[in-house]
């Protein structure tokens, strides 16, 4: 089966050759096929990505516009959000990556590694993000964050309290009231 979701508009920005660095490149529409699989659903996935040619030497070689194509492809296959979707729920959020991170509690390493396409997500993590799109829910969390941030640790509270904390715990529980 082919998939047909991919739109490429032609011409695709058009490099050097990455070989001789001629301008004289031509670029055609190329269909490749990988097999992929995940938890026994099996798929060959066919999209067509854009093969870039030098006139000149005759080296051919895809760009990162293919790479990222072949990597939508495998996030569709996975049933979780490309990178630029992942990307687009945070910007209608409106947070930079780094108040996104602090907000809902995610790696900022992660988030970007998600917006770039280092790593997708797994399904829970896309579940969440997908909540974090709906503005109510992204409110809630903000205000739990709010809330837990004044929550004065027994450390900070009792600052000439020397030692391990959890020593000290670990005494209280000792400690028993006479009846
Ligand atoms: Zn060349």
């Amino acid at each position: 089966m082919k998939s047909s979701n991919n739109i490429i508009q032609f011409p695709a920005t058009q490099p050097d050759c990455v070989l001789c660095g001629s301008k004289e490149v031509t670029t055609r529409e190329e269909e490749i096929s990988f097999p992929m699989s995940n938890r026994g659903k099996e798929e060959t996935l066919h999209i067509d990505i854009p093969v870039h040619q030098c006139k000149e030497c005759d080296f051919e070689f895809t760009g990162p516009d293919a790479a990222k194509l072949q990597h939508d492809a495998v996030c569709r296959f996975l049933n979780v959000m490309t990178p630029s979707e992942v990307r687009e729920i945070r910007e209608k959020s409106g947070l930079t990556q780094s108040k996104f991170a602090e907000v809902t509690g995610i790696g900022i390493a992660s988030i970007n590694r998600w917006e770039k396409g280092g790593v997708i997500q797994n399904p829970a993590m896309d579940n969440f993000l997908f909540l974090t799109g709906i503005p109510e829910n992204l409110n809630a969390l903000s205000t739990r964050r709010q809330k837990s941030s004044n929550v004065i640790s027994f450390k900070q509270k009792f600052p000439a309290i020397e030692g391990d904390v959890n020593k000290i715990n670990e005494k209280r529980k000792l400690f028993k009231l006479q009846g």
